[in-house]
């Protein structure tokens, strides 16, 4: 705008100053116009009959000669009068000759002095430049010297013109040089116009995105250097506490061994010491997991890798898997743990299931998490919308510590924790709600908060979801104690119900179980992880081991690592499958990857793994997965 308004400014300030040129030049040109047919007057008129004229000449041949020749420009020029003039002393001037038929000045007659007179009657043509009034009107005159044979002024040719044709001539030009340079105006700020469409204002306006671009690279480089000094603190003190836990550990450890044989309580103590150490190191060690998890699917959402993969769901599972998840955590610290369901809500939907029980997990953790005493309750009520959607209602209500008005707008800005010096002992990294907000903007949905400080919070989160079927969920408290099943086959693709535990320690002496990885360490940890088991571990240390021992025995199962050099793990997948008559070619197996961000798992399912498990890998979802694989007849619960 700022340059179109320079433009049309800058145009008509040119175009004023141009049109007061043009008045100027026309006034000339006017004025020069008088000169010449007064010169031409004078031209016609002979400067020695002229030099000789007197008033008793008047009526003679002579006289009618002269005034004959100038009563042509009088009859037929535009001009008012034409008269000549004598210089009979300094600044006196008569006429000697009036064409006027009206009422004409006799000889002698004294003519009016201006500037112009004079100047020609020193020998230079001048005219008026300012008019003049008398008896006959107002005028413009224009005057020209006669000479004589001898080249001597012999007099004055004069010729007057009306000051109404005068302004008429020039108010004529003025107009026609005003509708010109409008003319001009008007093209040139047509074409100013678009030259401002087309070029000056993508130029001005990818300038200024530039500028909002630096602008915003420059604070999200300050926020992103300010996170990385926050992780850096974040993921040190756990590291910190790993490092000192395992350094007791080792101290512990050598006080046991000096005492075995000696004090037994002292060997004792240190063997509960060490015990309790160890569990502090997983406790630090799956802070840094939550940890390093928020910061990869961040960036990948930050990325825009954020996809939303919709399949059929019951959500009676998702909500029991939430359950589990928050129970017993709820449980630890002594609050009431409760979820409400609407009996009417359809019970097979069709959504992001993954992607909701992240957001849904995310809020009922940071309800606990935030949570001292009294309770964490979950209601979830649903509405059909118009467009033949459902929209999904679930209210988490928490009477923990609250949030200040003050502090609500932060909440979903990226590494933001509220209240630092009174959290500062509970593990998290801010990102959270930022990636549920990001997850929900994805699927369609909303979050809003209330809450009040030091009294508690209500996180409310509606997501639109599609009807597969209208029976309702019922009463989920009910069928929550007894409707746990296995491979419920169509929905059981997106693994949302835990697989069952087996209350008694897992036996499967008569499997066999295939692990390829190539860190030798994590081979390790998994067969000795399994080593209650009794089932039997084979290793493979790269993807073309894995292949050729897949091809010869047949395994129950085959946890398989992704990245490995030469062959990664989806082309091993790929050549065991492909592999005629292997005797391992239909066995499951189960992509075992470090690669945890969001939407790994379905990128592997897609692959055609069998299942996905992150690492690091505990026991029980180890326990659970093989479980789920092993034929039912291998295992022996002990
Ligand atoms: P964090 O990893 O710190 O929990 P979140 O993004 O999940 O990150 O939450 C951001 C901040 O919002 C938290 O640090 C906490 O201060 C505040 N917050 C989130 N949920 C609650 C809650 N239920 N009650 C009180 N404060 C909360």
């Amino acid at each position: 705008m700022m340059v179109e308004c320079i433009l049309l400014i800058s145009s008509i300030l040119f175009c004023s100053v141009s049109v007061y040129r043009a008045r100027i030049n026309t006034r000339q040109a006017i004025w020069q116009r008088m000169l010449d047919i007064a010169n031409c007057a004078a031209g016609s008129v002979n400067g020695d009959i002229l030099k000789t004229l007197k008033e008793e000449d008047v009526g003679t041949d002579k006289y009618k000669d002269l005034y004959d020749r100038l009563a042509v420009f009088r009859d037929n020029v535009e001009l008012e009068y034409v008269y000549s003039i004598k210089k009979i002393g300094d600044k006196d001037y008569i006429f000697t000759m009036d064409l006027d038929q009206v009422d004409p000045a006799s000889y002698g007659e004294s003519v009016k002095f201006t500037e112009a007179l004079d100047k020609a009657g020193s020998g230079a043509a001048a005219v008026d430049e300012v008019p003049y009034k008398d008896a006959w009107g107002e005028f413009y005159s224009a005057y020209s010297p006669v000479f004589d044979s001898s080249g001597n002024v012999a007099g004055i040719i004069a010729v007057d013109f009306s000051a109404d044709w005068f302004d008429a001539q020039l108010s004529e030009q003025t107009r026609s040089n005003l509708i010109s340079h409008g003319t001009i105006l008007i093209l040139s700020l047509l074409v100013g116009a678009v030259l401002s469409l087309l070029i000056v204002r993508p130029f001005v306006l990818y300038q200024g995105k530039l500028l909002e671009e630096k602008v915003l690279a420059e604070s999200a480089n300050h926020a992103k250097s300010e996170f990385l000094a926050n992780m850096s603190h974040e993921i040190r003190t756990p590291i910190n506490a790993m490092l000192g836990m395992n350094e007791m550990i080792i101290n512990e450890d050598k006080r046991a061994q000096e005492n075995i044989d000696g004090d037994v309580t002292i060997a004792r103590d240190s063997l509960d010491n060490i015990n309790s150490y160890a569990a502090n190191v997983k406790k630090a060690g799956d802070n840094l997991l939550a940890i390093v998890s928020d910061i990869l699917d961040f960036s990948k959402i930050e990325d825009g890798n954020l996809e939303i993969t919709e399949a059929p769901y019951k959500l009676s599972s998702l909500l029991r898997g939430l359950n589990d998840m928050i129970r017993f955590k709820a449980q630890d610290k002594g609050l009431d743990f409760d979820i409400n369901v609407e009996r009417s809500i359809p019970e097979n939907l069709y959504g992001d299931v993954v992607r909701i029980r992240q957001v849904l997990g995310n809020i009922l953790g940071n309800a606990v998490k935030y949570t001292e005493k009294g309770s964490v309750k979950m209601s979830v009520t649903g509405d059909p919308q118009d467009d033949g959607r459902y929209m999904l209602t679930v209210v988490v209500r928490d009477t923990g510590i609250g949030i200040r008005s003050e502090d609500l707008p932060k909440l979903f800005t990226g590494f933001e924790r509220l209240e630092m010096e009174k959290n500062s002992t509970l593990e998290g990294t801010g990102l959270g709600l930022v990636i549920t907000k990001r997850l929900l903007d994805a699927m369609d949905g909303t979050i809003s908060v209330e809450s009040e400080y030091q009294k508690g919070s209500a996180f409310t989160v509606s997501i639109p979801q599609k009807i597969l079927s209208v029976t309702p969920i019922g009463d989920f408290k009910a069928s929550d104690e007894s409707t746990i099943k296995r491979n419920e086959g169509l929905y059981e693709s997106q693994t949302v119900e835990p697989a069952p535990v087996a209350n008694k320690p897992l036996r499967a002496p008569s499997a066999r179980i295939l692990v390829v990885d190539d860190t030798k360490t994590n081979l390790v940890v998994l067969v000795h992880l399994l080593k209650k088991t009794m089932i039997r571990m084979d290793t493979a240390s790269s993807g073309a081991e894995s292949v050729a021992k897949a091809a010869d025995t047949k395994y129950d199962l085959i946890f398989m690592d992704q990245r490995m050099p030469e062959m990664e793990g989806s082309e091993a997948l790929h050549k065991i499958r492909a592999t005629q008559g292997g005797a391992s070619s239909d066995s499951p197996i189960v992509c075992l990857t470090a690669d945890a961000v969001i939407g790994a798992r379905e990128h592997y399912l897609a692959e055609g793994f069998s299942d996905y498990m992150a690492k690091p890998v505990d026991y029980e979802s180890l326990e659970k997965m093989i479980l789920k694989f092993l034929p039912a007849e291998k295992i022996e619960s002990a």
